[in-house]
């Protein structure tokens, strides 16, 4: 007798596939000519590179990728991501995400993305260095990198370090060239860089996550109630996102973080982890592992799981899948990584009544914060160099004026804020506010309009695809 066998359906965790089928979703709901939906969806051009690499005394291949996903604007923009996860598909993924957060936020680069397959915490600097140049090298030698062409920024495993490596590179190899320092953004602030670049992610989930929370009723059908302040949050992933989301709901919101996941377990603690504190223990050690402030659990995803209102996944993609959707308890899910959920993992939450604010908003932060020090190292001059001098005589006329009219005095506290100088740091935080509210606000305009939009990520997704439509039907390839 043939023995019946149970199918079980596997989950495609296959990461381009999801953004591909995110993509399709939203074309659906738009009137847009066939053809341009594939070429908006295609990757244009993927550049794949093996070099070999002395570390200590053996040799190794390196292998790296750079992915130019849309060429409708130019240069084309993205991070590179150092982790052994790397793969073709991935970048391709990434860099088409890249395209659609560039149109939600209107910054106007296409969409790019690049890795290397290395493991970060097991090379030494000195093999990192070398490993960046290097790849920086190949990028130049197939001009895919220049102020113009692609700019890189950091991503999962690199940073301000990696950053500056790749911009003196470059500036090696184009000697004299004036924009040189535009070929990369990131970078640290002696090499050209931006302040605000280093929080600007995480510093952008927040300033989404405060609109969501203006918006009442969205609030209330999540179960929730009132504003951001006071809500119990749960962050996956310690690094330069996850970090920033938890220290500045921490301090700005008076949220509670109770949650912290990484790679060697997470800590929980439902009376709220002093984050100050686990930063300096994360430095010292590398991980959470050992961490006094609260109760460790053996795996990083365990923080999906515990009792919160907001869950923040700030790691890696496929976090959230059908295995754990239905663990998980928070009512607003703010992706800070990109891909952190599965599409079958999404339905379950929003069946469930949970609000899931998509990645390809959440954490354009950085990119419109890279925009920002893009233009500065075009212009070769500081934001608000030219007008500090005129503002503050203009604050201080304003103050003599009403006090004289009034024949009142301004209380101290008034005064120092009306005094107050605006620093580059305060303006770089000002344009990224504004473009994280007006993005909100479109996207949201649509999944509320649209009442077969049962989620904000296809809001953001038509969003995105209608502003990528109109800029290829404005460069005239679709007559
Ligand atoms: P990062 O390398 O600074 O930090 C990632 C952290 O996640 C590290 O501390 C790592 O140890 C931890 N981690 C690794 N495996 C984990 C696991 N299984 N569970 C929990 N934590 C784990 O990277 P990042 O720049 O913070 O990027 C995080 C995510 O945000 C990525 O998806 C990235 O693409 C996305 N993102 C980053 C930026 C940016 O400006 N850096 C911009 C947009 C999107």
């Amino acid at each position: 007798m043939a023995t019946r066998r149970t199918q079980k359906s596997v989950e495609d965790l296959n990461f381009h596939h999801i953004v591909n089928r995110q993509f399709d979703k939203a074309a659906g709901f738009l009137d847009l000519p066939k053809g341009l939906l594939k070429q908006i969806k295609v990757c244009n051009a993927v550049y794949y590179v093996q070099f070999p690499i002395k570390m200590g005394n053996r040799i190794e291949i390196i292998e790296g990728w750079r992915a130019e996903h849309s060429q409708h604007r130019k240069p084309l923009k993205g991070g590179i991501r150092y982790s052994m996860a790397v793969n073709q598909d991935e970048v391709m993924a990434l860099a088409a995400l890249m395209t659609y957060k560039c149109a939600i936020v209107n910054v106007p680069f296409g969409g790019s993305k690049g890795g290397i397959r290395v493991r970060p915490r097991e090379c030494s600097v000195e093999e990192l260095e070398k490993i960046t140049r290097r790849f920086t090298v190949e990028l130049a030698k197939k001009n895919f990198i220049g102020p113009g062409i692609n700019v890189p920024a950091p991503d999962y495993g690199t940073g301000e370090r990696e950053m500056a490596w790749m911009a003196d590179t470059y500036d090696a190899l184009h000697p004299g060239h004036l924009d040189n320092m535009a070929c990369v953004t990131g970078k640290p602030i002696s090499q050209g860089g931006i302040p605000g670049r280093g929080p600007a992610t995480g510093r952008g989930v927040v300033y989404a996550l405060r609109e969501f929370f203006r918006h009442e009723k969205q609030v209330a059908a999540t179960g929730l109630t009132g504003g951001l302040a006071g809500k119990r949050v749960s962050v996956q992933g310690f690094g330069n996102v996850g970090y920033h989301v938890a220290s500045i709901l921490d301090h700005e919101d008076d949220c509670k973080i109770v949650a912290v996941g990484e790679w060697d377990g997470a800590i929980h603690n439902p009376d709220g982890i002093d984050i100050g504190a686990l930063k300096r223990h994360h430095k010292r050690h590398r991980g959470v592992r050992g961490f006094k402030g609260g109760k460790h659990l053996p795996k990083g995803t365990d923080c999906l799981e515990v009792d919160c209102d907001v869950l923040v996944p700030a790691a890696l993609e496929n976090q959230i899948t059908l295995a754990n959707a239905k663990k998980v308890r928070a009512r607003v899910v703010a992706e800070a990584a990109n891909g952190p959920t599965t599409p079958g993992a999404e339905e379950n939450m929003i069946d469930r009544g949970i609000m899931v604010l998509p990645d390809i908003f959440m954490n354009a932060g950085g990119v419109t914060v890279s925009y920002f020090e893009w233009t500065k190292n075009l212009s070769h001059i500081r934001y608000g160099r030219l007008q500090k001098r005129v503002d503050e005589d203009f604050r201080n006329t304003f103050i003599d004026a009403t006090e004289d009219l009034t024949g009142g005095k301004y209380s101290a506290k008034v005064r120092r804020k009306l005094q107050r100088d605006v620093n580059e740091e305060d303006l770089v935080n000002s344009g990224l506010e504004e473009s994280m509210i007006t993005a909100f606000r479109e996207i949201n305009g649509i999944y509320r309009r649209f009442k077969k939009v049962k989620d904000m990520r296809t809001a953001a997704f038509m969003v995105a695809i209608s502003k990528v439509a109109k800029s290829y039907e404005e460069l005239g390839i679709f007559p």
